[in-house]
């Protein structure tokens, strides 16, 4: 392909892409954008494959074949509660590759840029590995808290912001020495620089606290773009820098609305700390705590047929317990019954944004019943029953009447307005954020103990 040839594939694959992002924005023109977004990546890979800069098609294939191969299997075993690992550690490889082509890039023998050109190109090259670095190993972190294998609770090192502030001016220092010395000094430069952003990341993530781990996930996916974008820049790859800058701009405005969501500033979750209790324990509910009730699954099911209007909440538990499709039964038996039923969607409910509406457009529930927080949060005062599948901590009270609560000022779903709260889950666990839940407590709440999958199933037997 000529080069004429490859630029005008990349035109239309931007294109793709920008409409791929247009219609993820939206349940009814997700999948189409995904279709989108698949024929950009292609039309891109095979523009790249084939265009002049390709001159030994050995390795490539070589490459190509393992690295599909691993994708393809992983992608293909992974279940939809693992998702969020899944997109955190891909952001990982995302800013592993930037690192690796700043170090090839500078290190490129055929490489003879000078003066002004030569200056800039470096600049490239140590922000790129700079944003790479710090990407990939926060990246790593996240998915470590993620699947539980790291704790949710911040980190709080003492003099932590002054570490932050110490690592970012010694990386300037290093960058004005760096653009003075030769190519020896310079990867000594551009390795202690690495090894400081790779320390960086560390340090980033983990004094990062339960509840606002939505807005690291989306932060992570912005640097993941940035990180793209640099890459794009060293190879003078146009694609790669547009790419690179949607990824980058979508996951800024996603972690900005994530912030809203949990009424918190980017800034003070950069800084971290949240989920960590200020004045009171994370058992504060203890006070207030009375009787926990139960309920049988046949008395639910009654409750439900007597109900003009039914909301369901779904959380991280219903993905856990694989409950959508039963759950998306539930919901047809009951609209047949005459009953209104909507869902309630929580911005942060789940493991990764847009969680659960992922799940419940996989079990065919209709769009239009899907409403958000700030849609259906008024109307719960006049709701007969809500149903919470595996949610704490988007329906936690405290968080809106506990000034000292790990959570307090995080907009949830006031579900005790309802006549009759339901929660579904398989003992008082605690959500994410391990704060206990008030809610449980209640007089017009009941507990509906066991796995949510069973649970909702039981449910629709008794129906
Ligand atoms: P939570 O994590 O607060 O609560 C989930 C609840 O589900 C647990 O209390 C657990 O209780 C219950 N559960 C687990 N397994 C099952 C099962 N098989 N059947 C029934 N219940 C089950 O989830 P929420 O969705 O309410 O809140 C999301 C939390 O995750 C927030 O704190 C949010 O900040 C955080 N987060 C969100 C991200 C996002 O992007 N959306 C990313 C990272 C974190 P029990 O064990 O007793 O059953």
């Amino acid at each position: 392909m000529n080069p004429g040839m490859v630029t005008a594939a990349y035109i239309v694959a931007a294109i793709l892409f920008i409409l791929s992002l247009a219609g993820l924005s939206n349940q009814e023109t997700a999948r189409r954008g995904n279709l989108f977004g698949i024929a950009g990546m292609a039309i891109a890979v095979l523009a790249t494959i084939f265009g002049a800069d390709v001159t030994s098609y050995t390795w490539l294939i070589i490459m190509m074949a393992i690295g599909g191969s691993i994708g393809a299997f992983l992608a293909s075993r992974v279940q939809m509660t693992e998702m969020p690992e899944l997109v955190a550690i891909l952001h990982s490889f995302v800013g592993l590759a930037a690192v690796l082509v700043g170090f090839a890039s500078y290190l490129d023998p055929d490489s003879h840029l000078e003066g002004a050109a030569g200056t800039i190109h470096n600049v490239e090259i140590y922000l790129g590995i700079l944003i790479g670095a710090l990407t990939f190993t926060g990246s790593v972190v996240a998915f470590g808290k993620l699947n539980g294998k790291i704790g949710s609770q911040p980190l709080m090192l003492p003099h932590r912001h002054l570490l932050n502030l110490g690592i970012g001016v010694v990386c300037i220092i290093l960058l004005f020495i760096f653009l003075g010395t030769g190519k020896g000094a310079g990867v000594a430069i551009l390795v202690l620089m690495t090894l400081l952003a790779f320390a960086f990341g560390i340090h980033m993530v983990m004094a990062i606290g339960g509840a606002d781990m939505p807005v690291v996930i989306s932060m992570l996916n912005s640097y993941s773009g940035w990180a793209a974008a640099a890459t794009g820049f060293m190879l003078s790859n146009d694609l790669l820098i547009v790419v690179g800058a949607l990824v980058g701009s979508s996951g800024a405005i996603l972690s900005y609305i994530m912030c809203r969501a949990m009424n918190r500033k980017f800034l003070s979750v950069i800084m971290g700390g949240f989920g960590n209790a200020p004045t009171s324990t994370a058992t504060d509910g203890d006070e207030e705590q009375g009787e926990v009730v139960s309920i049988s699954a046949e008395e639910v099911a009654q409750l439900c047929k007597d109900a003009n209007s039914v909301v369901v909440v779904p959380g991280y538990g219903m993905a856990v317990a694989h409950a959508q499709h039963p759950v998306s039964e539930l919901t047809t038996q009951l609209k047949k019954a005459g009953v209104d039923v909507k869902f309630a969607i929580h911005p942060v409910a789940g493991r990764m944004p847009g969680h659960m509406n992922v799940l419940l457009a996989e079990a065919n529930v209709p769009y239009d019943l899907v409403l958000e927080m700030d849609e259906i949060n008024d109307e719960l005062g006049e709701v007969d029953v809500v149903i919470v599948i595996g949610a704490n901590d988007i329906v936690n009270p405290s968080a809106l009447e506990n000034p000292n609560s790990p959570i307090a000022g995080m907009p949830v779903l006031e579900v005790w307005n309802a006549k009759q709260v339901i929660v579904s889950k398989r003992g008082m666990a605690t959500g994410y954020a391990g704060v206990e839940n008030p809610l449980f407590f209640r007089e017009n709440t009941r507990m509906l103990f066991g796995d949510a999958k069973d649970s909702v199933n039981a449910i629709l037997t008794s129906l």
